[in-house]
């Protein structure tokens, strides 16, 4: 796409502004490249495309484009594909909200009435800054009132881009899931005990109401005029950690969808972030984004490891354990960016290390589970494992001991898997707290390869075997462990 082309574009659609979004949205369609041909996800930022998803694993590149310019990507890939429209802008026609994804202010009454319903677990809503237009940006804190006086903080945030509202429907499954179970189950119960839950689910309240009733393409904030000309500041290039720092995923260009501001933290939505995040000094956060299905940890503005890399490696491997989300760095598994909001929480020197991840919901594109309430089910829960075992890792690397009900101290978890890769059999080494216990391998499509279970194994660690069944190809799996309410996992490779 030439510059000057997406401009005028531009121009046309800020001159359009007193139209329905969905008039102004019409002709963008998504488009999926495979096969890419002298070109790279880099080099199609560079110039400007909006690239909305990647998977390198398989092979493919997602864009929002105009229509009119599909025929610009035509050298640039061996098939162009366009997606179903339900994955791309159109709006359902009587869509008088958000369908199964929560408008602004469903969102805001669901988190007032849980606060109501739960009073001794959520704290109602309190405004932590405001947009752009003025909007309040807010966050709920959960805990119990049971457990030390000065517990850690764990932060979540998601809708950082406007137009991707599946990290909302995670936030309102987590906060649900905390404040129903506590008492019933021992890690929600462990976990109000001894953290403070805080959530910001709208750290982008402009962009998302400019995208209402659903299926809006603004990603960035709608700060169009300060201090030059533009459709908006990319608030997650917007971040003080190497912002800019050599304009891999991050543009100066302000027409361009990674556009990073003039400034780091210039915008009002990334300072209160900002103020939030440093006031609060979380151990650990999630930053969530969609689509793709990736769990993503730094560095970000290289491809490069942290201090932190076996830790987070080991806690990825556990947390997409059931999802089996891709994971890694940014730069292995998309492409390099610099200033973003993960790297920024992770490594700041105005608050403590935060072992922060970012998380690529694995939703259709960014509206495609609008009519869809199972689909949002099945995707938040998936993430709601992720956010228990984000939890249950940092609480035990603080040194807080999880107890369960039958009194033996520590987590469920997979020790060790050897030999990997595996030919014919495997030991396993496992710790169990309660008396019995599901074993369940799963190939990387979800299908189930084999399972077995155990009456009353000793609690504590525990060996076993597991014979590979006959006809299992070689491959990538997954093995999860169940014990009580507690779900542990890894991956292994079968080589024969
Ligand atoms: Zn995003």
């Amino acid at each position: 796409m030439e510059t000057s082309r997406l401009c005028s574009s531009v121009i046309a659609l800020i001159a359009m502004n007193c139209l329905a979004l969905s008039e102004v949205y019409a002709d963008e369609v998504l488009v999926r490249l495979t096969g890419l041909r002298d070109c790279s996800v880099e080099s199609l930022h560079a110039d400007g495309y909006d690239v909305t998803s990647v998977n390198l694993n398989q092979d493919y590149v997602d864009i929002f484009i105009d229509r009119a310019d599909i025929s610009t990507l035509e050298e640039k890939a061996q098939n162009i594909k366009i997606l179903p429209e339900s994955w791309g802008s159109l709006l359902p026609s009587n869509a008088a909200n958000a369908g199964y994804y929560y408008s602004p202010d469903e969102n805001w009454d669901f988190w007032t009435d849980l606060a109501a319903t739960y009073p001794d677990l959520v704290q109602s809503p309190v405004t932590i800054g405001q947009s752009f237009q003025g909007r309040d940006i807010y966050s709920i804190c959960i805990t119990s009132s049971s457990g030390p006086s000065d517990k850690p903080a764990i932060h979540f945030n998601a809708l950082t881009h406007a137009r991707e509202p599946a990290g909302n429907s995670v936030m309102i499954d987590f906060g649900m899931w905390l404040a129903t179970e506590y008492d019933n189950d021992t890690m929600a119960t462990f976990i109000l005990d001894n953290s403070e839950i805080y959530l910001v689910p709208i750290v982008n309240p402009d962009g998302y109401v400019a995208n209402m009733p659903g299926g809006g393409n603004q990603r960035k904030n709608m700060n169009f005029t300060t201090p030059v000309t533009s459709d908006g500041i990319d608030l997650n290039r917007n971040f003080g950690y190497q912002w800019g720092y050599d304009n891999m995923g991050s543009s100066p260009n302000p027409y361009d969808p990674t556009y990073r501001g003039s400034a780091a933290f210039s915008e009002p939505e990334t300072e209160t972030l900002r103020s939030f995040i440093n006031s609060i000094d979380p151990i650990g956060s999630i930053h969530y984004h969609s689509y793709g299905g990736m769990l993503i940890y730094p560095w970000n503005y290289v491809n490069q490891p942290t201090p932190h890399q076996s830790t987070f490696q080991s806690w990825a491997s556990a947390m997409t354990a059931q999802n089996g989300y891709q994971y890694g760095r940014c730069g292995e598994l998309m492409y390099p960016a610099n200033g973003d909001a993960c790297d920024w929480s992770y490594e700041n020197s105005e608050h403590q290390t935060c072992l922060s991840f970012g998380v690529e919901v694995d939703d259709n594109g960014f509206w495609g589970s609008q009519n869809d309430s199972t689909a949002i089910a099945d995707f938040s829960t998936e993430c709601r494992f992720m956010n228990k075992m984000l939890c249950m890792n940092l609480l035990n690397q603080t040194g807080i001991e999880y107890e369960s009900e039958t009194g033996y101290s520590g987590m469920l978890s997979v020790e060790g898997v050897s030999p990997n890769p595996v030919t014919n059999a495997m030991n396993l080494s496992v710790r169990i707290p309660s008396g019995s216990l599901a074993v369940t391998v799963y190939d990387l499509s979800g299908r189930r390869v084999d399972e077995f279970s155990l009456e009353n194994p000793d609690s504590g660690d525990c060996q076993l075997k597991w014979v590979v069944p006959e006809g299992t190809p070689n491959g990538v799996y997954t093995l999860i462990i169940q014990s009580g309410s507690q779900t542990a996992g890894s991956r292994f490779t079968v080589l024969r």
